[in-house]
């Protein structure tokens, strides 16, 4: 199931968003502590308009909430969300026993949520806490802790898969933005429900996804831990990536057991160790595009000589790196115009940089690489058999084709432009990997100095479509995706 948790500071705001997220969730927590002045009048009312069973929660302080009365005028705060008819309460473990007893003895028709909230770590002894909490005889436990590692994530499913050997009812949940996948997984693994906020902006926890995208998006309430397929973006950051939204709807369209992810990485060598045995494939972007090769047991021979990886599948039992970014630039520049004996100016030296370089020599072309740290550009232009050049030493008359394959200009930094605009030229096809936002600052300028465009979308939708079919072994509907990538990640 999933839970809409809803944290308004009044009555008729409350009232107004259950009512909103009634048909994006199953359940809906009221977090009481976010009303000021809270009377009883005010319980009564939500509790009387609820368009679905209701979680009241009243959190205390030191356990990241809001309310501010004494711990009496809590008690009878949640006492009375037992009398006005309250499907589920929430108490925290820390309340201490007289009060989590006491309200499990007077519950009449309520669940009781035991709970535990840690928002610094996944402690060590969490599963005493869980036998903790278990023993006061709850109906649910909660626990819900700060991730400060994705493999954090795979320990909470630990946790909730035991309990679920022991038919406990537990609601396991990790927190942060690494903690993002537990609030999409924990339900396949056995959680009673996931939380998740109404709109964004409107988080109670952190790393809370909102329920439209939980529901619609992810489909985290009818994924099947059974054959279930998990493939992800690992990257650092990814928070501004968009893939996952085409990817998944992508899956939904094809009415796949499948998911898509965004894996935030720290150390790329754990998650390899940890992850491999979950997932089935995964994208990569910056900074890993050339790390993850050393963690791979076979890599493609296009992929081997860019030198870069950004899709790995698991194929029985052995990862293999594909690099589809090549393929993907290629198309969307053909679409535009021919490469052979053109000169292709290329700014960049990275991932994205490689394979484009690659896709430029495949095809004829004649390639000029100009970047930042020249001694990265010098040695891929030599692996590339292109030439390098210092920016000042470019004559921009002669250039064709310019492409950025840095990372300039993109979101948050789209103020940003790799080069003056003074140097472009009508007569040159201005290409911008760049794909978020669409149309870069760079694309603005050519636009204006009468060039053809070529946006990073078009790249994105060609490599993301080759990306699917080596994940799923499916043909890919690219109509479909070009709708779906133009909805949602060019915005
Ligand atoms: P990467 O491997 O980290 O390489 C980044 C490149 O950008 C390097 O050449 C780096 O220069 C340069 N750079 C970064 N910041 C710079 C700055 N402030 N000034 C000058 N140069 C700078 O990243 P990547 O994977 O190649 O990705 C690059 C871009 O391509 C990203 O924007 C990514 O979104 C885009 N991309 C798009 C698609 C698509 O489908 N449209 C696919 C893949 C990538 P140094 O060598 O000096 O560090």
């Amino acid at each position: 199931m999933i839970c809409c948790s809803i944290a308004a500071n009044e009555r008729e705001k409350v009232i107004e968003d259950m009512l909103r997220a009634k048909s994006k969730a199953d359940l809906i927590e009221i977090r009481l502590d976010y009303i000021s002045e809270l009377n009883l009048d005010d319980i009564r009312e939500i509790i009387s308009r609820k368009p679905c069973p209701l979680i009241m929660t009243c959190r205390k302080k030191d356990e990241g909430g809001k309310f501010s009365g004494t711990e009496e005028r809590r008690l009878e705060i949640l006492k009375k969300c037992i009398e006005f008819g309250a499907d589920y309460l929430d108490i925290e473990l820390s309340s201490g026993k007289e009060i989590v007893s006491e309200l499990i003895e007077n519950k009449d028709n309520s669940r009781i949520i035991v709970s535990y909230h840690n928002f610094d770590l996944l402690p060590e002894n969490i599963d005493n806490i869980y036998a903790e909490i278990k023993a006061t005889g709850c109906d649910i436990v909660k626990a819900a802790c700060m991730a400060n590692s994705l493999p954090d994530n795979l320990r909470m499913f630990e946790l909730i898969k035991k309990a679920k050997n022991e038919d406990i009812n537990i609601i396991g949940i990790c927190m942060g933005e690494k903690g993002e996948i537990s609030r999409i997984l924990n339900t396949a693994y056995g959680s009673y429900l996931t939380f998740g906020c109404l709109d964004k902006g409107k988080e109670s926890a952190p790393g809370q996804i909102s329920c439209e995208f939980l529901k619609h998006i992810y489909r985290a309430d009818k994924l099947n831990l059974d054959g279930l397929k998990i493939y992800g973006l690992v990257g650092k950051p990814v928070s501004e990536s968009k893939g996952y939204i085409v990817h998944n709807l992508m899956f939904k369209e094809n009415d796949m057991n499948a998911v898509y992810l965004n894996f935030l990485v720290d150390d790329l060598k754990n998650f390899v160790d940890k992850f491999r045995d979950i997932v089935s494939g995964f994208s990569v972007t910056m900074p890993y595009k050339q790390d993850i090769m050393e963690y791979l047991d076979e890599v493609e021979s296009n992929a081997g000589i860019i030198g870069a990886v950004n899709t790995v599948v698991l194929s029985e039992g052995k990862l293999i790196g594909y690099n589809t970014d090549y393929l993907g630039a290629v198309d969307a520049l053909e679409e535009e115009t021919g490469i052979e004996g053109r000169k292709a100016l290329m700014l960049g030296a990275g991932g994205a940089a490689r394979a484009i370089g690659y896709g430029i020599m495949n095809k004829n072309g004649r390639l000029i690489i100009v970047n930042r740290t020249s001694a990265k550009g010098e040695k891929l232009a030599s692996e590339l058999s292109a030439q390098y050049k210092n920016i000042e030493d470019v004559d921009w008359n002669e250039v064709n084709i310019l492409i950025n394959a840095t990372s300039i200009g993109m979101m948050p930094d789209s103020n940003e432009t790799p080069i003056d605009a003074g140097n472009l030229r009508k007569e040159m096809v201005v290409f911008d990997s760049v794909y978020n936002p669409p149309v870069t600052k760079l694309l603005k300028a050519a636009e204006q100095a009468g060039c053809i465009t070529v946006s990073g979308i078009n790249m994105f939708i060609n490599q993301a479509a080759r990306q699917f079919e080596l994940f799923t072994k499916k043909k890919c509907d690219k109509e479909f995706m070009k709708r779906m990538v133009l909805e949602y990640v060019a915005q």
